[in-house]
């Protein structure tokens, strides 16, 4: 069999090899390869690290040759609400006001539930096809329990692992500011009929408003439930200077509500006070740095974390007003702390700890670090080859990684054994179709809230 043909027919093998890669584990223990191999046996990493890769070609052994390539885990996006992959850079512009005037304020209320399939389905392509192997979908309008199996099958579609994070309704401010309404029961239904193994693919959390979003009694009440059901609880705290007032941390803190199955996303304006209090309780945090600054929420609240001894995973957030991957993310990660660092003294970080953020630490907050996050035998077989650009010297693989590499370097996507991306091009989709579902989802989308893109003042 030749190459070409072992290559065809992406998808599930028996085995994978991959041969020739610069692999970059992510895992201090296996450690980091100028040019070997890596076995994968079904879902499963079996081997990294192999010298002169043996020549197996036979039976169901389908061969990667990743000359020139740099292998790594895949990437894990900590948070982004998946549901927006129709509104891409619609609120580029936009500070953290105008984009809830529009984006949660005009556009979430118009998604019905089929809307919401094609933009959760497509919305997860979008991140494989950059090399995002886990996302957390923090999935903020559920109106219906319509909309919650269709943004579920969206994911389940896509074939990507992804941790659902049921959230509520966005149909009106009362979900969403100071609310006094408790989290749909809806969750209960989903929890014990759609999402009840922790061990599949698409599993599950909750998406919780907390303090800034609602009132400390529905925190409280919510959190419960979410306790109820086994869940990850993940909740915006820290958003800037809206979120100063809340004091969130202080408030969960004085109710007992911190806990080791809390994610805090942002955090840029919590008090080192409120960071330590986190750190005591064994919280998780996630930082989206790019929008975080973007948006004027203050510096990203990683390097903080660092000094508490929690380390940060890393997301996307909102792809309107930020790209798909997780490689603007990185360095805008570097570049903050860097300055940060300078100007406040805060820990030195490597471009090492950010792609740890973007991997291993991001497989740890979201509560998949025993599966995902690094190439560790016995560990899923979510792997990324990276193509540098024609004319690159490679000097650096992990500050090529962090620093200078974009989606168009996302060569092959491997998740729990199955190719998703091979030569470049994601497999088993009919691009030209999706292209056009996605752009007269975002049509209808706009025609409904009368939504009027920056491009609408093109002539
Ligand atoms: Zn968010």
């Amino acid at each position: 069999m030749s190459q070409s043909e072992a290559l065809e027919g992406a998808g599930k093998s028996a085995r994978i090899l991959i041969r020739n890669a610069t692999i970059l584990s992510m895992d201090t223990a296996v450690g980091n390869f100028q040019r070997a191999s890596i076995l994968v046996e079904g879902d499963q990493i079996m081997a990294v690290g192999l010298g002169t890769a043996p020549d197996i070609e036979f039976g169901s052994t389908q061969v990667i040759d990743a000359e020139g390539m740099i292998a790594l885990p895949g990437f894990i996006d900590a948070h982004r609400h998946v549901w927006q992959s129709p509104l891409s850079m619609a609120a580029a512009d936009a500070d953290l006001n105008s984009y809830f005037a529009a984006v949660p304020g005009k556009l979430a209320p118009v998604y019905e539930a089929d809307d919401l399939r094609t933009a959760n389905h497509i919305g997860a392509l979008q991140a494989l096809n950059a090399g995002v192997t886990t996302i957390f979908d923090w999935c903020h309008v559920l109106h219906s329990p319509a909309h919650a199996d269709a943004a579920i099958e969206g994911l389940l579609d896509s074939g990507i692992r992804a941790i659902f994070g049921y959230g509520f309704p966005n149909t009106e401010t009362a979900w969403s500011m100071d609310s006094e309404r408790p989290v749909p029961n809806d969750i209960r239904r989903v929890r014990r009929e759609r999402l009840t193994s922790d061990d599949a693919l698409v599993t599950m959390a909750m998406a919780a408003r907390g303090p800034e979003q609602s009132t400390i009694e529905v925190t409280k009440h919510d959190m419960g439930v979410a306790r109820d059901l086994d869940l990850l609880i993940s909740l915006h705290a820290g958003n800037g200077a809206f979120g100063l007032p809340y004091r969130s941390v202080e408030r969960m803190y004085e109710e007992e509500l911190l806990g080791a199955d809390v994610q805090y996303v942002h955090c840029n304006s919590l008090t080192d006070e409120s960071i330590q209090r986190i750190a005591d309780s064994g919280g998780r945090m996630v930082s989206t740095p790019a929008i975080e600054m973007q948006m004027q929420f203050g510096y990203p609240a990683s390097t903080r974390f660092l000094a508490a001894g929690i380390r940060p995973g890393l997301g996307a957030d909102v792809v309107t007003s930020t790209g798909c991957s997780l490689f603007p993310q990185m360095a805008s990660a570097f570049q903050a702390a860097r300055l940060q660092e300078l100007e406040q003294g805060t820990p030195e970080i490597s471009t090492y700890d950010v792609l740890s953020f973007a991997t291993v630490d991001g497989a740890e907050s979201v509560g998949l670090a025993s599966k995902t996050g690094s190439l560790t035998p016995g560990k899923q077989a979510d792997i990324v080859l990276l193509r540098p650009p024609a004319l690159t010297v490679m000097n650096d693989p992990i500050g090529f990684t962090v620093l200078g590499a974009s989606t168009d370097c996302v060569d092959t996507v491997v998740v729990a054994g199955e190719i998703k991306k091979r030569d470049g091009a994601l497999c088993g989709i009919e691009a030209g179709q999706l292209q056009m579902t996605l752009e007269s989802c975002r049509d209808r989308l706009f025609e409904r809230s009368g939504f009027q893109p920056p491009s609408s003042s093109f002539r």
